[in-house]
């Protein structure tokens, strides 16, 4: 996508996505459509208030809570590839909508998990941080920067032992980040096996946070 057509779908208001009425990126109706995920274990999808990690999986985990907003399928896929591909802000603003019905530990602090940085490069932004922003506005919660991702973490060939190392390597905290004692929840697009949450996870817990909860967009 050129720079042009960027800053045009940025400005040119958007039909809804769903059903082409005028007027947003996707209307009223359509969002009440949206398949909501049940209260449940984010691992084992056992039922569970809030989305609290289960007393059985909380021994192989450094996640508190996983919520996601909706199911990722049909429009909700829409919105992502709008947020990653075209870099719409107005998607961003209209997930962190739903993100933003959960209710909130006041005394949390928002963080984006990053894209690789070489991803981010090509496109020239990173839609957890578009998300975080904009879920910020909407919930009055600090944000900030903490995890940093490192280099390409995919290799192709790369056994699933190997490739949990190379995740678990990629992330390191911002050097004078203030995360000691702190409740952070971590802020995603699209959930699928939680790896990439648990590393950044695992990596904050190391620094001293006193719980980690993720709000992703949707799960897979
Ligand atoms: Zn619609
Ligand atoms: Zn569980």
């Amino acid at each position: 996508m050129s720079i042009i057509d960027k800053i045009i779908s940025n400005i040119v208001p958007h039909d809804c996505l769903g059903c082409g009425y005028e007027g947003g990126i996707i209307c009223t109706v359509c969002v009440a459509n949206f398949k909501l995920v049940p209260e449940r274990c984010y691992r084992c999808h056992r039922v569970s208030p809030a989305g609290r990690t289960c007393i059985v999986c909380r021994r192989q985990s450094h996640l508190y809570a996983v919520r996601a907003a909706t199911v990722y399928d049909g429009l909700a896929k829409d919105m992502v590839w709008r947020l990653k591909f075209h870099g719409v802000q107005e998607a961003a603003a209209m997930m962190a909508r739903q993100m933003a019905s959960f209710g909130f530990d006041e005394s949390a602090v928002l963080v984006p998990v990053p894209t690789a940085t070489r991803r981010v490069r090509n496109r020239g932004y990173d839609q957890a941080t578009l998300l975080a922003r904009e879920l910020g506005r909407q919930t009055g919660l600090p944000r900030a920067d903490y995890v940093r991702r490192s280099g390409q973490t995919h290799q192709v060939g790369a056994s699933r032992r190997e490739r949990q190392r190379q995740l678990q390597a990629a992330f390191r905290i911002k050097p004078g980040s203030t995360t000691r004692d702190q409740h952070i929840i971590l802020i995603d697009d699209v959930l699928t096996t939680g790896a990439t949450l648990e590393a950044a996870a695992r990596a904050l817990k190391q620094a001293g946070v006193r719980r980690v909860s993720a709000i992703v967009f949707a799960q897979a």
